[in-house]
């Protein structure tokens, strides 16, 4: 039956082949096999079916990261619905929302969490809780077995939800092939292979974690350290066995304040990817000097899944995201138009990973993914003659001041060189005069007049901040994402 279902049958195809080999290994936790992985999801999928599933039913699920988590996953999947993940930071209110717009037939919740989500929908509400505990394993039958539900290529096998950093948060629509296809290339082009031993500590909310780092492990029948969540020593732990690790940067810039990070820690690693936000090159050089690895930065979006990735053998160049994936096409594009090489613009993508739309927004859908396939990504970036793309920013973040176009990121650039800079954020806020007033936020050892005096020297006019923030930190998400638009509230009445 694997075989009317190409989505279930990749998930599922080390189960069948290597079912003893070890998925996941979990410090303190007995180790899961495939089989036992498996084993587990088909009974998820028929407890599913049992509480009312069909085909198309959404089942969403706001639970701490755990194997019973990835069984509902692959669980949902193999029972024909579709898979809804929130982050697990959602508040009930948030959560009624997603409820409310995604009306999915059973929701999953932690158990101290059932009472305030329960009553938000109509839906069947059962509870998971990290140890594994809840109404719905209390539910799942005795015995393994399930035909997985017969879905075409562009069926849905999830919904999720992006950040919305603007406005409502729109529920991107991705099928069976986008994810299908998506990791068989990120397998094959990451050399992944029952051999390795992957470090899984990325929340599985997120496509990061969900779908690059769970299905790229599961295409190619390697095991997982699996750990609940970022903990350094954890993954110091972890590392000696480890073969690869999947991060944001922040694992990266924490890790490095680490003084058990040695190359002979990271001797049996053969490869370390960062996505999700930009690296900066100082983390790229400072992980090469401190481990002998080059960190492979790759490129993605919930709507796209991955779209670029530096090289595996050639040049892994810090700093940009390397080149188009096997199947993907890009395209850097102004006013309708392709930008020359060196030139900004917005990143189009098209491709067997490019997602279906956005759940029950056709005009939003129709005004990002255009009826030839191109997505319009609203990431702002150039490509080098070599074809490496470099992200420079999201085009909402591009700052106008006096009518000139200001990118953030040349500007981080120059204030990150500075003298006991660690990192900056550059935002545009209201200004009376100029429209918006290019503001920095800074941190690290410096001082603002230190900067101010730097930028004076190398920046036009119209570009040097008008004001410079020094602080501790930035703000940031759990996928490590520093959060512009918290600055750009925090600062709005800056220049009255
Ligand atoms: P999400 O949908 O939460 O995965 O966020 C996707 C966004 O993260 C992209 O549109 C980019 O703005 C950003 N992003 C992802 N990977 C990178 C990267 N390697 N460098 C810079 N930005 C990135």
């Amino acid at each position: 039956m694997y075989q009317d279902n190409h989505l279930c049958s990749l998930l599922a195809r080390h189960a069948v082949l290597t079912p003893d080999h070890i998925f996941a290994y979990r410090p303190g936790l007995p180790d899961v096999t495939y089989r036992a992985l498996f084993d587990g999801a088909e009974r998820t999928a028929s407890a599913l079916v049992a509480q009312g599933l069909q085909p198309g039913d959404r089942v969403a699920v706001q639970v701490d990261k755990s194997i019973e988590a990835i069984q509902l996953y692959i669980g949902t999947v193999l029972a024909g619905g579709i898979f809804l993940p929130l982050n697990t930071a959602y508040t009930a209110s948030e959560i009624g929302y997603f409820l409310g717009d995604a009306t999915p037939r059973i929701v999953v919740c932690a158990p101290d969490r059932q009472a305030e989500i329960a009553p938000l929908s109509p839906a069947t509400c059962l509870t998971l809780a990290g140890d594994g505990s809840g109404t719905l394993t209390d539910a799942l039958p005795a015995e393994p077995g399930f035909d997985p539900v017969p879905r075409g290529e562009d069926d849905l096998a999830a919904i999720l939800y992006t950040s919305g950093t603007t406005g409502r948060s729109k529920g991107a629509m991705l099928s069976h092939a986008n994810l299908a296809s998506n990791s068989d290339v990120l397998r094959s082009y990451w050399r992944f292979t029952r051999e390795d031993v992957l470090i899984h500590a990325l929340p599985i909310f997120h496509t990061h974690g969900l779908f690059v780092a769970t299905n790229v492990a599961l295409f190619s029948g390697a095991s997982t350290i699996f750990l609940p969540r970022f903990d350094p020593d954890a993954i110091l732990e972890a590392m000696p066995r480890a073969t690869a690790m999947m991060g944001v940067p922040t694992f990266y810039t924490r890790l490095l304040q680490d003084a058990r990070l040695t190359p002979e820690r990271a001797a049996n690693m053969r490869l370390f990817i960062s996505g999700s936000a930009p690296m900066l090159v100082d983390t790229h050089e400072k992980w090469l000097e401190r481990t002998g690895h080059r960190v492979l930065e790759r490129y993605g979006m919930t709507e796209t899944n991955m779209s670029t990735s530096n090289p595996y053998d050639g040049e892994r160049r810090m700093g940009t995201v390397g080149f188009p994936l096997p199947g993907v096409e890009l395209r850097i594009m102004e006013n309708g138009e392709e930008v020359p090489d060196g030139e900004i613009g917005v990143i189009e993508v098209r491709g067997p990973n490019v997602f279906q739309g956005y759940w029950q927004m056709p005009e939003k859908t129709a005004e990002e993914l255009k009826e030839d396939g191109w997505f319009i990504t609203g990431d702002l970036a150039t490509r080098d003659a070599d074809g490496y793309v470099t992200i420079v920013g999201r085009a909402k973040d591009l700052i106008i001041s006096g009518g000139f176009n200001v990118y953030p990121k040349e500007i981080e650039e120059i204030i990150d060189d500075l003298p006991g800079v660690v990192e900056s954020a550059v935002i545009g806020v209201p200004h009376p005069d100029f429209g918006e007033g290019v503001v920095a936020v800074v941190v690290g050892d410096t001082t603002a007049e230190a900067i101010a005096t730097a930028l004076s020297e190398t920046l036009a006019k119209f570009k040097q901040p008008k004001t410079i923030f020094i602080v501790d930190e930035l703000p940031r998400n759990t996928m490590g994402k520093v959060q512009k638009k918290a600055l750009r509230e925090a600062h709005a009445k800056l220049f009255g």
